[in-house]
C-alpha cells in the first residue's frame, strides 16, 4: 500500500512527501484506514514505529478546516511528546492549513487561552493542562470527534488516570477513540471497554 492508495487528501499528501515519507510504515498501513473509516482503534505499538506520524496523518485527514473549532484531541504522558505531536501535525498539515496547539503544563495559561481563542483544529496536550483548559471553558469540546490516547500505559503509570476520565466526561457522546500503548495491562483494557465500541486491535 502507498499513501496514494489510502485516499489521503492532496494537500496532506504534499505534507507527507515534503516531510520525506515515501511509503507508510506498518502501523500507518494498518491503523490509518480503520481510523479514517470511523472505527475505534487499539494500537499496540512502541515509539519509533511511526506512531506519531500515524496520529498526525489521521488527524490531518479527519479535520475539516472550514470550521475553526477543535475537532481532534490528543493526550500524551509528557510535555515533550505532546509538543512533538503538535510539531508533526503542523508539518504534515502545513499545506492543508491545519492549526494545532499544544496545551502543556509549564507554559503560560494566558498563551493557551489566546491560541484557543484564535481557533485551532487540533489540541495536543498533557491530561492535567487539557483538563484545566476545558474547565476554564477555553477549550471547547462540543466539536471534538476524535480522541487519541497516546502512550496510554505511560499516562497511567504517571498517575493521569483520573484526569483522563475527567477529560472524557466533557467530550461528546458519539466520540471516536484511538488508543496507542506499548503494553495492554488490565487498567488499559478497563479504559478501552469504557471508552470504545467494537475496537479494531492492531499489534505492530
Ligand atoms: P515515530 O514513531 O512516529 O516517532 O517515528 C519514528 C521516526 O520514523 C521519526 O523520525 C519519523 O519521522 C520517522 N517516520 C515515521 N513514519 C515514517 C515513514 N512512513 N517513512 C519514513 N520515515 C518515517
Amino acid at each position: 500500500t502507498s499513501f496514494n492508495d489510502m485516499g489521503i487528501k492532496e494537500d496532506v499528501l504534499r505534507g507527507l512527501y515534503g516531510y520525506g515519507f515515501e511509503k507508510p510504515s506498518a502501523i500507518q498501513q494498518r491503523a490509518v484506514m480503520p481510523i479514517l473509516q470511523g472505527r475505534d482503534v487499539i494500537a499496540q505499538a512502541q515509539s519509533g514505529t511511526g506512531k506519531t506520524s500515524m496520529i498526525a496523518l489521521s488527524v490531518c485527514q479527519v479535520v475539516d478546516t472550514s470550521s475553526r473549532e477543535v475537532q481532534a484531541l490528543i493526550l500524551s504522558p509528557t510535555r515533550e511528546l505532546a509538543t512533538q505531536t503538535e510539531t508533526t501535525i503542523k508539518t504534515i498539515g502545513q499545506h492543508a492549513a491545519i492549526q494545532a496547539h499544544a496545551c502543556i503544563g509549564g507554559k503560560s495559561v494566558g498563551e493557551d487561552i489566546r491560541n484557543l481563542e484564535n481557533g485551532v483544529h487540533v489540541v495536543s496536550g498533557t491530561p492535567g493542562r487539557v483538563c484545566d483548559m476545558i474547565k476554564r471553558r477555553s477549550l471547547r469540546t462540543r466539536a471534538i470527534k476524535l480522541l487519541i490516547l497516546d502512550e496510554s500505559d505511560e499516562m497511567l503509570s504517571r498517575g493521569f488516570k483520573d484526569q483522563i476520565y475527567d477529560v472524557y466526561r466533557y467530550l461528546p457522546p458519539d466520540l471516536q477513540v484511538c488508543l496507542v500503548s506499548a503494553t495492554l495491562p488490565h487498567e488499559i483494557l478497563e479504559m478501552t471497554s469504557k471508552f470504545m465500541t467494537d475496537p479494531v486491535k492492531i499489534l505492530v
